[in-house]
């Protein structure tokens, strides 16, 4: 039952994110679209919310994202609706119905975005989860497999952390590739069908692959000696594997081939990648992605092949720990205000400086003057701006650097020069 004190707490597995951590979480995203913009992907928002059926159709009626996690909920007109769980049908479904494949191909997008699934909340792991991600939609081409799984990892390294790059190729559904080795998966899953866990047991004939993805020991001590997907491949499925593989090696991407890499959504064909860190413990996943080339038919739409990756923001932080990315406030300058003569000018001269593109805060509060140098201290300015009475009068201000202590009376329109060259 709902009582009082719940409306005080943010919803099981949702986090609030705050200051100062907050600044470190902007510095990472806005790191993430600086270097997928650097590589020509374009910035995309799609809703929050989708028709059902977009997730169903994309992500696959036997993932575990569909049958047990979408926040689905119907609308006052009757419209079942889900809030997204990842990101990449949406984008897909964006980039048809405005005819953005009908241009100039690849189709390069990148999102960031909240993103949610309703799972058991642990470490890692939340209801409301934030993503950065980038799609690289309209060829096949295994080197925009190679450019997406750089940037992937050029971002995470560049933020500071050491990823393992997890790469295999599961094929594509026809019948001479995935379908024939899940017909080989199919007969082993059946042979040992008595030491796998019971949960498992039960999706072998609606999606043998799910089973490589299990947590549970008995059925992972199976899948040890399951056949695996690579050993299976149809000749252009192996090629175009053998093909990523090499321009990967041509850019120095080091990568640990993983046969047992499935992934978790329906949708992914051919590459299949995962930067995992082992520092996470169980949630050791940062992201991945992979192929998708059925997915715009899968919802409808012409072929149009496609591959990406989403990146975890709160894991990718958690991996972090305090090192890597920083990100602080960017206050220069904190004015302080003595007596009430000085603190309408104090808002003049903070406005003064922020239009001239510097950050400056001030005190709203009327404390004296201890508790403003206290407040500049804890500001992160560089500098305090002292104005009091003596200054006004001589149009002076005393410029304080709160590093070194040293302290200078300047003219108050020499401020932004002084600052500048601090
Ligand atoms: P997925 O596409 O499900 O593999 O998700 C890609 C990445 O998003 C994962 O590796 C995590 O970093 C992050 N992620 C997925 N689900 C969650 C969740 N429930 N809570 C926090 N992060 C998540």
């Amino acid at each position: 039952m709902a009582n009082e004190r719940d409306s005080l707490r943010a919803p099981k597995g949702t986090n609030d994110i705050l200051p100062p951590g907050s600044f470190r979480w902007e510095a990472l995203v806005r790191l993430a679209q600086d270097t997928f913009e650097q590589a020509g992907y374009a910035p995309v928002e799609t809703p929050t919310f989708e028709d059902t059926a977009l997730f169903e159709r994309g992500v696959g009626e036997t993932s575990e994202v569909v049958t047990k996690q979408m926040y689905s909920f119907e609308d006052l007109g009757g419209r079942s609706l889900t809030l997204r769980p990842e990101g990449t049908a949406g984008v897909v479904r964006a980039v048809i119905e405005h005819n953005l494949h009908r241009g100039a191909l690849p189709v390069k997008l990148h999102y960031s975005s909240w993103m949610f699934r309703q799972e058991r909340p642990q470490r890692g792991r939340y209801r409301q989860f934030f993503q950065v991600g980038i799609e690289a939609m309209g060829t096949d081409s295994p080197s925009v497999d190679a450019e997406v799984i750089e940037v992937g990892d050029r971002f995470l390294r560049s933020a500071g952390s050491t990823p393992t790059l997890l790469l295999n190729s599961i094929g594509h559904p026809a019948a001479d590739c995935r379908a024939g080795y899940n017909q080989v998966l199919v007969d082993f899953l059946r042979a040992h069908e008595g030491d796998l866990a019971p949960e498992d047991g039960k999706r072998i004939d609606t999606n043998p692959l799910r089973t490589f993805d299990s947590k549970e020991e008995a059925t992972i001590a199976v899948m040890a000696s399951a056949p695996v997907i690579t050993d299976h491949l149809c000749g252009a499925c192996a090629e175009h594997f053998e093909d990523v593989k090499a321009h990967l090696d041509a850019l120095g991407v080091v990568y640990t081939l993983e046969p047992r890499l499935v992934r978790g959504l329906d949708y992914y064909t051919r590459t299949a990648f995962e930067f995992v860190w082992s520092g996470l413990g169980s949630q050791n996943a940062m992201g991945g992605g992979g192929r998708y080339d059925g997915l715009a038919e899968m919802i409808g739409g012409d072929p149009l092949p496609g591959i990406g990756f989403a990146l975890g923001v709160d894991r990718i932080l958690l991996a972090l720990n305090d090192a890597g990315i920083e990100g602080g406030p960017k206050v220069d300058v904190y004015i302080v205000a003595q007596g009430d003569e000085t603190a309408a000018e104090a808002l003049v001269l903070a406005t003064r400086l922020r239009r001239a593109g510097i950050g400056a805060d001030l005190d709203h509060t009327m404390r004296g003057m201890k508790g403003q140098m206290k407040e500049a201290a804890r500001s992160g300015a560089r500098f305090a701006a002292i104005l009091g009475s003596d200054e006004l009068a001589a149009g002076e201000i005393t410029l304080r650097d709160l590093t070194s202590g040293d302290q200078e009376r300047v003219p108050a329109t020499d401020l932004e020069s002084k600052v500048r060259a601090g």
